[in-house]
C-alpha cells in the first residue's frame, strides 16, 4: 500500500490544513487507548493504533476498532458483573 494521500476535492480545506494544521476532534472513543479523530476542516479521519501512533482511519482500521470496542465493552461489562 502506498503512503496515505489526501483525497482530491477538498483543495481549500487541504490548503487551510497544510497551513494551519488539522483541527482534530475526537469522533469516537474506542477504548481508553484507542481513539478516532476527525478534522473539523477537511473531514479527514485518523485513529490511534494499539501502540498509540496516529494513523489514517481506513475502512480496515474502522473494522478493527469496532471489534476492539466490542471486546472491550464485553470484557468491561463482565468485570463489572463479576
Ligand atoms: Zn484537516
Amino acid at each position: 500500500m502506498s503512503k496515505s494521500k489526501q483525497t482530491p476535492g477538498f483543495s481549500l480545506a487541504n490548503c487551510l490544513c497544510s497551513i494551519f494544521g488539522h483541527r482534530y476532534k475526537v469522533s469516537k472513543k474506542v477504548t481508553p487507548h484507542v481513539t478516532e479523530f476527525q478534522c473539523s476542516v477537511c473531514k479527514c479521519e485518523k485513529t490511534t493504533d494499539d501502540r498509540g501512533h496516529i494513523v489514517s482511519l481506513t475502512p480496515e482500521r474502522k473494522e478493527i476498532n469496532n471489534t476492539l470496542a466490542h471486546f472491550y465493552r464485553k470484557r468491561h461489562r463482565q468485570a463489572l458483573e463479576y
